[in-house]
């Protein structure tokens, strides 16, 4: 079955990281501010934070969005929750809250095909998100 992007990245397997502007970050090809670092995680500053605190947090190994996940990525996706929260209580959000965000497909407006959480925290926000 084939899901919307499909055609955008297919020649991420070609290369560590995928094709996306994300793979570029994770072989340190363009820099990025980086807040956490694992075997299979990478946590950076947003390039244009919608908060005082926006972090996105991606799997090293490139899959375009949660519905693109297969059962074998339960673990690397329940990995990018918890170092999501590490990164949290590392910039101080835990006390006050905040929000973990992922976008998938056009509706939702995500711009880059490679899963991210959005980490987003240090102001007040509104529900339902606009
Ligand atoms: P999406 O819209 O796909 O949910 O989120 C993509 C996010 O990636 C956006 O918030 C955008 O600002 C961020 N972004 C896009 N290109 C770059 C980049 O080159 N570096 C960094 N650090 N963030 C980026």
């Amino acid at each position: 079955m084939l899901l919307f992007g499909d055609n955008l990245m297919s020649a991420s397997l070609d290369k560590v990281g995928g094709d996306t502007i994300f793979g570029k970050i994770i072989r340190k090809e363009i820099s990025a501010q980086i807040v956490y670092e694992d075997d299979d995680v990478l946590g950076f500053r947003d390039i244009n934070p919608v908060a005082p605190v926006h972090v996105l947090v991606i799997p090293k190994t490139p899959i375009q969005s949660v519905a693109h996940a297969l059962e074998g990525d339960a673990l690397l996706l329940g990995k990018l929750l918890v170092a999501a929260a590490k990164i949290a209580r590392t910039e101080g959000l835990q006390e006050d809250g905040y929000r973990v965000v992922t976008n998938v497909g056009a509706n939702a407006g995500q711009s880059v095909f490679h899963l991210h959480l959005h980490v987003i925290g240090g102001r007040g926000m509104s529900w339902p998100p606009g």
